[in-house]
């Protein structure tokens, strides 16, 4: 995982502009999470010799068995978080960054929590080398993180077979959650909105496959 030397050329950004415009064309709207896509170099997230593979809409192996999501998955619930500058993010599940990334240019501040230790040593080390700077947390990301709490957005990039209640304890009021929720093969995403202290309102959208949620509030360890 992750380029030995990070150059942006006119063949990566080519390659980067027609990824955004097949996002375009599976739905995705929002142009703010469109430029994130157009700014973010994902081939930085891939040894050089797989360059092409970066360029495509697909997930990728990043090793001890977690995947880099989806450029279309990133940019769907990316969407779904109506991010805005200056927003207090929670990631759940670190894995390369890259999604760190797209938040973080879109101006969020973000901390991301990461279960697997040696990914979460890596991708501290390598994103801020890119010129992105977050919170790197390793831990049980499924019990969120009350020492930051609260934060105005959630986005979690692991399966999860509920919504964890403490997920939804650490939003402010107003807040957006993201998740993935469903069995270990597939999972609807779900959009939660706290309209108020004790009341959420839930939307469910496509079906995705995202690797287990571990910890107390997903599948365990
Ligand atoms: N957001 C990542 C990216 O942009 O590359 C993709 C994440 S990958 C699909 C899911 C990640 O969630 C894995 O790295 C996995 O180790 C992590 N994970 C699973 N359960 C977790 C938990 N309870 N807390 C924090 N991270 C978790």
């Amino acid at each position: 995982m992750f380029a030995a030397v990070f150059e942006d050329n006119y063949r990566t950004k080519g390659l980067r502009r027609n990824l955004v415009k097949q996002i375009e064309n599976k739905g995705i709207r929002d142009a703010r999470v469109l430029d994130a896509i157009n700014n973010v170099p994902r081939h930085y997230f891939f040894d050089q010799a797989l360059l092409e593979h970066a360029y495509q809409d697909k997930a990728f192996p990043i090793g001890e068995g977690q995947t880099i999501s989806q450029p279309y998955t990133v940019a769907f619930q990316s969407e779904l978080l109506e991010v805005e500058p200056g927003n207090k993010i929670l990631e759940i599940g670190t894995g390369s960054g890259y999604q760190a990334c797209i938040l973080l240019e879109m101006g969020a501040k973000v901390i991301t929590i990461e279960y697997q230790k040696k990914l979460y040593e890596q991708t501290r080390k390598v994103l801020p080398k890119m010129g992105y700077h977050a919170t790197f947390l390793q831990g049980d990301g499924s019990q969120g993180v009350p020492r930051h709490a609260p934060f105005d957005r959630i986005i979690v990039t692991a399966g999860a077979p509920v919504v964890p209640k403490p997920l939804i304890e650490q939003l402010k009021v107003g807040g957006i959650l993201v998740i993935p929720v469903g069995d270990n093969e597939r999972q609807k995403m779900v959009k939660v909105k706290k309209i108020e202290e004790n009341k959420i309102a839930k939307k469910e959208y496509d079906l995705f496959s995202f690797v287990p949620l571990k910890g107390k509030h997903g599948w365990g360890n």
